[in-house]
């Protein structure tokens, strides 16, 4: 996606209007990397100007994808999200959080592919499920304070496991 002052002189030129909140979009979408849904850019716009209206987000998101400045992608979640990196790439999509990060694959558009039929291949896209670092990191800590319990029952039955032949040996 073009900078906030190019993308003005671009919407002007093709006869837009541009107001001030449609600048502040400009502004929240260049080089957004959180994949925002049209909702949650809502929510960052009012903070910053209050009476925005979410007519004009989707409006203005939806003039910068028919120019060709966003990615409008479907990571599973329902709502579209719009990513204002239009290079080719892919997504990794946390299953805990939501979060949906970019991350380049080599050699994707030659994958080999099986049973085409003929098939002709526009683009290609990858979705990574999995876990983001942070919410990895929080269920391993949650992992770890439960293992002490685990340990203590296990050392509780094995002593009784072990003094119980003694009583019968002697
Ligand atoms: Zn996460
Ligand atoms: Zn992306």
């Amino acid at each position: 996606m073009k900078a906030p002052a190019e993308l003005t002189a671009k919407f002007r030129a093709s006869g837009l209007k541009v107001t001030p909140q449609r600048q502040l979009l400009f502004r929240l979408m260049h080089e957004n990397k959180g994949h925002p849904t049209a909702e949650s850019l809502f929510s960052v716009a009012s903070d910053h100007m209050p009476g925005i209206s979410l007519r004009t987000v989707y409006q203005t998101l939806t003039d910068l994808s028919s120019m060709g400045e966003l990615r409008l992608i479907d990571v599973g979640s329902g709502a579209t999200r719009f990513d204002p990196n239009i290079d080719d790439h892919h997504h990794l999509v946390c299953q805990s959080c939501g979060g949906v990060r970019d991350v380049y694959v080599s050699g994707s558009g030659q994958l080999d592919v099986n049973e085409l039929d003929g098939f002709s291949v526009d683009t290609t896209t990858i979705l990574f499920h999995g876990l983001c670092t942070p919410c990895r990191v929080t269920q391993e800590v949650s992992s770890t304070v439960a293992e002490p319990l685990v340990r203590i029952s296990k050392s509780n039955t094995s002593s009784k496991n072990t003094t119980n032949p003694k009583e019968r040996m002697s």
